[in-house]
């Protein structure tokens, strides 16, 4: 099979090394692909935003499947148009990604599927809003209903911290993205992540996963796209899954169904995990990055078959193969990130990290410059290794993190510790 992958991150990266080792892969091509990626793949320089520049680059290159990494081509229409062109394609029709798109949109079919979420309400105007903050008090979540490259929550402690987060959003900081906004419930409890298959009818568990959002070590500092991840999650426990599975994941998307928009893709659910009861964060409607870094190292070639399937509604005949084992991986970012960071620093030592099964690092903001690899991203290194326990998986990912060069970089030296 020709295979596209759309994407330029690490996720993209592990996606295409996964793909690899599949003998049914005959060609890869990753657009637009970053320096790590085309050391391993051909890649093209399209607009992965523009359906009808990515349909006619299937067509010319007779692709057989697309895969679609990130979520703003799918909210855009990517994948529906690839359909429409009798192109198989994994990832959900501009309507179903909605679920990641809209806030607004997954608290009204989380109600209708009575799946278990925060309290919420929906405003499109500041003094109601402001008016529902003085009713509820804090802490309070305030979030900007549409995509915000996951900057659009926050999580106010006091009541004066809610009322300037919704002058914020209603004032544009989000642009058209803040103008509905949705206040929740602040929930207690231990966040996860489930990551599912599912080909519009049938679904299936492809692992567990837990990332640090923080940039600092004990989870302190501002919020970052992700330092590091591990799977899988301890505390989604076979229990604990299989009541998120029935009470939240099957429900909605059964909903999706019933509304003539089928979910075909991977969903990936934000679980909070309180006594033993989940409820959801959020859906997102493509692999978290960096999660997928790790389900990738621990699913390896089968990658391929289970995402051909979902594109061609054959989920119901598969199956995962589980080595009983863990995967982590750490972040190395750029010094400064998430603020303002430097970037064209030169990264060495990456040709002394071993490649293998067992041990990866993905690129996510790298570019080859003179001979050189040098950093372009506030998180430019994915370093991801497997082992028997987690804490053989974190012993392999820091021995190749201390073995790269890159005296402007820097990474948590704690990535996994809840779970250690
Ligand atoms: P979201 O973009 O909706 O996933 O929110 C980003 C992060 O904010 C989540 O991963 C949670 O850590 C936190 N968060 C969002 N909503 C809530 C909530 N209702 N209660 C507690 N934490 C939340």
């Amino acid at each position: 099979m020709n295979i596209l992958i759309l994407g330029s991150g690490g996720r993209e990266h592990s996606l295409a090394w996964a793909v690899l080792q599949n003998p049914k892969c005959d060609r890869l091509i990753v657009a637009p692909g970053n320096a790590g990626i085309s050391q391993i793949a051909e890649c093209a320089a399209i607009d992965i935003m523009a359906p009808g520049a990515v349909v006619s680059f299937a067509e010319e290159e007779s692709i057989d499947l697309v895969i679609v990494g990130p979520e703003a081509p799918l909210a855009a229409g990517v994948a529906d148009r690839l359909r429409e062109a009798g192109i198989l394609t994994f990832g959900p029709s501009a309507a179903a990604a909605q679920l990641e798109a809209s806030k607004s949109f997954t608290k009204e079919i989380c109600d209708a599927a009575n799946a278990p979420t925060a309290a919420y309400g929906h405003f499109t105007d500041a003094a109601a809003a402001h008016a529902h903050v003085d009713a509820t008090g804090a802490p309070i979540v305030i979030k900007a209903d549409g995509l915000a490259a996951g900057k659009g929550v926050i999580i106010a402690e006091t009541v004066d911290e809610a009322h300037a987060a919704i002058d914020d959003m209603f004032g544009g900081t989000f642009g058209s993205a803040g103008a509905e906004v949705v206040i929740e419930e602040f929930m207690q409890g231990e966040e996860a992540s489930l990551f599912v298959l599912c080909d519009g009818t049938d679904i299936l568990s492809i692992g567990t996963a837990q990332d640090h959002k923080r940039v600092g070590e004990g989870d302190t500092g501002p919020n970052t796209g992700g330092m590091g991840a591990y799977s899988p999650a301890p505390v989604l426990s076979p229990e604990i899954e299989a009541r998120a599975m029935d009470e939240i994941i099957r429900p909605t998307m059964a909903e999706m169904a019933k509304r003539g928009m089928p979910f075909q893709g991977v969903l990936y659910a934000g679980l909070m995990i309180e006594n033993g009861v989940p409820r959801l964060v959020e859906y997102n409607v493509r692999f978290g990055d960096p999660e997928c870094q790790v389900l990738m190292m621990r699913l390896g070639a089968q990658v391929m078959d289970l995402l051909h399937a979902t594109a061609d509604g054959r989920l119901a005949e598969c199956q995962v193969q589980w080595a009983d084992d863990h995967a982590l991986t750490v972040v190395l970012a750029a010094d400064g990130y998430p603020g303002d960071y430097k970037k064209g620093s030169v990264i060495r030592g990456l040709n002394t990290c071993p490649e293998d099964s067992f041990n990866m690092v993905f690129h996510a903001g790298t570019t080859r410059k003179d001979g050189h690899i040098t950093a372009t991203g506030g998180r430019v290194l994915n370093v991801t290794a497997r082992g028997t326990t987690l804490r053989e998986a974190a012993d392999r990912a820091y021995a190749m993190v201390d073995t790269i060069d890159w005296p402007q970089g820097f990474c948590r030296r704690d990535i996994g510790w809840r779970a250690l």
